[in-house]
C-alpha cells in the first residue's frame, strides 16, 4: 500500500468531462493526492485497495470534479456590479466604465479582487484569467487567496489610471513576468486591449513581446458589429482578425477574447494559427453584443473556454451558470438540442479551458495532474435525484452548493467556509463603498 496526503472521496466522480457523450465519471468515486499533485482516481475500491491516507475526506453526498476555469475575466469590476445595465457595450464602456475607472487606486483594485477571489471559490473557481488595471494587486490577491491566476495588466494607447501608455504598461507586463516567473500558481501575460484601443505599433510591440519570452497574449477581438465595421475601414478591408494576423499576433500563444462576429474565414484561420477562443456568453448577451459562433469554432477544433467577462456586464462570475446558459443558448440558435451538450459546456470550463490557456496538467482529475479539484453537495431538494452528475452540475447546482474548493492540494473552502479570505470583513467594506457614493 502506498501512502498519500489525503484521499477525497464522494458519491459520483468527474474524472475528464467528455465533450461527445456523458461519461467520463463514475459512482463512489476516490482521488488520491499527494504533494499538491493527482496521484491517482478512480472508484473507492480501486483507490483504497492501493492508497492508505491518515486523512479521508468523505462526503456521502459529494460529486468531486475538477475545479472551474474562468478563462476570461476583469475581477476588480465586481465593485461595478449594477452601476449601469442595460445598455450597449460602446455606450457602457465610454459613457459609465471608462469615468468609474478613473477614480481607481491600488486599494479599491485590491479590494475588488478579494471579493472576486471570494465569489470565485464559492462558485467551485479554481482557475482564473484576468486582464485589469494595477494587475499587480491583483496577483498578490489571487496568490494569497491560493487561486490559480493569469494576469496581464491592459494595455490601452490612452493613459489608464495605472500608467501613462501602453508601453509603459508593456514595462510593468516585463516586471510582473520576472517576478513571477517561477511561481506555482502565477502566470503573467500580455493583454492588449483590443484592436481598436492599441495601435498598430503598439500590437506589434505586443507581439515581438511575446515571441521573445514566450508569454501569452490575451486579448478582446471581434466583440461587436460597431468594432468589426471601424477596422474593416481603418485597415483596407481586414477583419479584426485579419488584422491581428497582419501584426503578427495570431498563433497558438493567442487567446482571443470573445469573437462574437468572426466570418468563415476568420474561424479557419483561427483555427489554422491554433488561436484559443473564449466565450462569454452572458456578457455578450446582456450587452446585446450576439453570440459567438461556437459550433462553428468546435467543429473547425478551436480550443474554446468559457469566461464570465467582468461583473459589470454579467452580473456575476458563476461559471456553473455561464455553463447552463452555454449549453442552452446554442440549441435556441440552432434549432438543435443536441447542440452544445452538457459535457462539451463542462469541459469548456474544465479540460478544453486548461488546453486553451496552455496547460493539460489541470481541469481533469487524472494521475500528474494538479490537485485543482471541488466538492458539490447533492444534498439539496433541487439536486435529487441524480442520475447523472454531469447534466446535474450544469443544468441543475448553484453556487450554494459548491462545499469544498482545493487548489494544487490546498483546501481553500471547506463546508463552505473560505479559509484564506476573511470574507466578512470584505463584505463589510464592499458594502460601505456603496453606501457612500
Ligand atoms: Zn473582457
Amino acid at each position: 500500500m502506498e501512502s498519500v496526503d489525503i484521499i477525497l472521496r464522494g458519491e459520483f466522480l468527474i474524472s475528464t468531462p467528455s465533450a461527445h457523450d456523458n461519461s467520463g465519471w463514475c459512482r463512489d468515486g476516490a482521488v488520491a493526492v499527494r504533494g499538491g499533485e493527482i496521484v491517482a482516481s478512480g472508484t473507492w475500491e480501486e483507490i483504497s485497495s492501493r492508497y492508505v491516507s491518515g486523512n479521508i475526506h468523505y462526503r456521502q453526498s459529494g460529486i468531486i470534479m475538477p475545479g472551474l476555469v474562468n478563462a476570461h475575466t476583469h475581477a476588480p469590476m465586481v465593485l461595478f456590479r449594477g452601476i449601469a445595465d442595460d445598455l450597449p457595450l460602446k455606450a457602457w464602456l465610454e459613457e459609465h466604465i471608462f469615468p468609474a475607472e478613473a477614480n481607481l487606486t491600488p486599494e479599491l483594485v485590491s479590494l475588488g479582487a478579494e471579493l472576486a477571489c471570494a465569489e470565485m471559490i464559492r462558485c467551485g473557481t479554481t482557475a482564473f484569467a484576468d486582464m485589469y488595471l494595477f494587475e499587480t494587486g491583483i496577483v498578490d490577491v489571487a496568490a494569497r487567496a491560493g487561486l490559480r491566476i493569469w494576469a496581464g495588466e491592459g494595455i490601452f494607447d490612452f493613459p489608464s489610471p495605472a500608467f501613462k501608455n501602453g508601453y509603459q504598461a508593456l514595462e510593468e507586463t516585463e516586471r510582473l513576468f520576472s517576478k513571477w516567473k517561477d511561481h506555482e500558481l502565477v502566470t503573467i501575460t500580455i493583454d492588449p486591449h483590443t484592436p481598436y484601443t492599441c495601435s498598430p505599433e503598439l500590437l506589434k510591440a505586443c507581439a515581438e513581446l511575446s515571441l521573445r519570452t514566450g508569454m501569452g497574449v490575451v486579448t478582446h477581438v471581434a466583440e461587436t458589429v460597431w468594432e468589426d465595421r471601424e477596422i474593416r475601414k481603418k485597415h483596407g478591408g481586414m477583419s479584426p482578425v485579419a488584422y491581428l494576423d497582419s501584426l503578427g499576433l495570431l498563433n497558438e500563444r493567442l487567446v482571443a477574447v470573445h469573437c462574437v462576429v468572426p466570418d468563415a474565414k476568420d474561424i479557419r484561420l483561427l483555427a489554422d494559427r491554433r488561436v484559443s477562443v473564449v466565450h462569454c456568453p452572458e456578457s455578450n448577451l446582456k450587452l446585446a453584443s450576439g453570440v459567438a459562433p461556437v459550433p462553428a469554432l468546435l467543429e473547425a477544433g478551436v480550443a474554446t473556454a468559457l469566461g464570465t467577462d467582468g461583473a459589470a456586464s454579467n452580473n456575476d462570475l458563476n461559471m456553473l451558470g455561464e455553463m447552463d446558459t452555454v449549453a442552452k443558448i446554442h440549441k435556441g440558435i440552432t434549432g438543435n438540442p443536441e447542440c452544445v451538450s452538457a459535457g462539451e459546456a463542462l469541459s469548456m470550463c474544465t479540460s478544453m479551458a486548461a488546453d486553451a490557456l496552455g496547460r493539460t496538467d489541470i481541469g481533469r482529475i487524472e494521475p500528474g495532474c494538479r490537485a485543482d479539484i471541488v466538492i458539490v453537495d447533492l444534498d439539496a431538494v433541487h439536486m435529487r435525484p441524480c442520475f447523472n452528475p454531469v447534466s446535474q452540475i450544469v443544468y441543475a447546482a448553484g453556487p450554494g452548493d459548491v462545499q469544498d474548493v482545493m487548489v494544487n492540494g490546498r483546501f481553500l473552502m471547506i463546508d463552505r467556509k473560505l479559509l484564506t479570505i476573511d470574507e466578512r470583513a470584505i463584505l463589510e467594506k464592499a458594502a460601505s463603498l456603496a453606501r457612500s457614493s
